[in-house]
């Protein structure tokens, strides 16, 4: 049984086919640039590659060639898409509508759609690709969405709500949604495998960090508070982003640079993080690499995101009343063991210890990194938000 898991975004499509007998991936690829001028690069498990500047304005020319590429040429992997059981879509939010993965129907995808005041970047872009794709693949072939936002459903509401009026939530939905859901879910299960125990009898503190970074409290296997938002500004200061700022601030700042709030918003989004406190850049390894040369503001930013990722491990410990392992994953999470070290260091009271040299030597591998007498088990666990999207999938169309 094969998936096409598509992640798209307003000028990409991402994929990956994925062969459900063993979880392989037989072929990925991005259409690039939509409405732009257009680049596909698509790349099979044997190696075989096809990469090519082709113009496509619109989310549907971008999916014919997406299927051009998977069914023709010499980086083909199936002869037609009938071949193809069911596609899966990455979607970001599903607000209070959605708390799990669901069939898409025109109902679903108009739903979607008029979500986009949530998340202005993303949804529509889904709607998009949802439409295009029940336009260029055969009706016969189910489609399943699967939202970043649903595993954050299980929140109570005095972890999701604000302090602003209640009308605000009542008429314009604002409130906590949470966003990495989808990675949450499949490392916090996966850590429990690895732990051979059941996700019900743990409480885990999910440390999601990449380009965009999250936090998440599991406990028995459901999210029960996490640290991105109403969108994912909120929480740890990520490679562009802010994360947490006094909401004072925000509009001081917006108030003397004369910003319009669309105007904030980009910049807290887009020119605020790891790039604007150290100036550097916005990705980590940049980021690290000028601390280890002494940069002062690199090397104040790195402290920021260790010291910020040590208090919501100690809020999560407050809120489960307890932990019993935390782990680390994305980008940074499974790369970085200068970010693991000192996210653990100075945490004796809670009874953390990592092996340093392990930690050190361990890189994109599932693997405990705690000693033997850490009272909590700290662990490296690879995420992999398309295979959950192609489960959840699976699941969906086998039922
Ligand atoms: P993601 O958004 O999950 O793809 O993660 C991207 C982030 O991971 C970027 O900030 C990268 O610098 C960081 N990253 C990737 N590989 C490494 C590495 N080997 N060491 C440190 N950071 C890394």
């Amino acid at each position: 049984m094969i998936i096409l898991v598509v992640n798209a975004g307003s000028s990409s499509l991402k994929y990956q086919l994925i062969d459900m007998k063993d979880e392989s991936v037989l072929a990925k690829g991005n259409c690039d640039r939509i409405g732009i001028d257009g680049h596909i690069s698509h790349k099979t498990s044997d190696g075989r590659k096809f990469e090519a500047d082709i113009n496509f304005s619109t989310h549907t020319e971008a999916f014919m060639e997406l299927v051009k590429a998977l069914t023709t040429g010499d980086a083909k992997v199936i002869d037609s898409m009938d071949e193809i059981s069911a596609v899966g879509h990455r979607i970001v939010q599903g607000a209070d509508v959605f708390d799990k993965s669901v069939l898409v129907t025109d109902e679903v995808i108009d739903k979607i759609d008029e979500l986009r005041e949530l998340a202005p970047v993303h949804n529509h872009a889904h709607a998009l690709a949802l439409r295009a794709c029940k336009s260029v693949i055969p009706a016969s072939v189910p489609q399943v969405v699967v939202f970043d936002t649903a595993f954050h459903q299980t929140m109570p509401p005095k972890a999701f709500m604000f302090g602003l009026p209640y009308e605000d939530y009542e008429k314009y939905h604002v409130r906590k949604y949470g966003f990495h859901g989808t990675s949450h879910r499949f490392v916090s299960k996966a850590l429990a495998e690895a732990m051979g125990k059941d996700v019900k009898d743990l409480k885990i503190v999910s440390c999601h960090l990449g380009n965009g970074s999250s936090i998440t409290a599991v406990d028995g296997g459901k999210s029960v508070d996490t640290s991105m938002g109403f969108t994912p500004l909120d929480g740890v200061v990520m490679g562009t982003r802010t994360g947490s700022v006094d909401p004072s601030a925000v509009t001081f700042v917006a108030d003397k640079h004369g910003f319009t709030p669309s105007e904030m918003s980009e910049y807290m989004n887009k020119k605020s993080g790891f790039l604007g406190v150290s100036g550097v850049g916005s990705d980590n390894r940049d980021v690290q690499a000028a601390a280890l040369e002494g940069n002062e503001r690199a090397i104040l930013v790195s402290d920021m995101l260790t010291y910020e990722i040590q208090k919501y491990i100690g809020s999560y410990a407050a809120a489960m009343n307890g932990i019993d392992a935390i782990l680390f994953t994305g980008g940074i999470g499974e790369n970085s063991w200068e970010v693991r070290e000192a996210a653990c260091e100075n945490m004796d009271y809670f009874g953390i210890k990592i092996d340093k040299a392990l930690n050190k030597s361990i890189r994109g591998k599932l693997q405990k990194i705690s000693t033997p007498d850490s009272k909590i088990e700290v662990w490296i666990v690879p995420t992999n938000e398309e295979l959950l999207i192609a489960r959840d999938t699976l699941e969906l169309i086998s039922k």
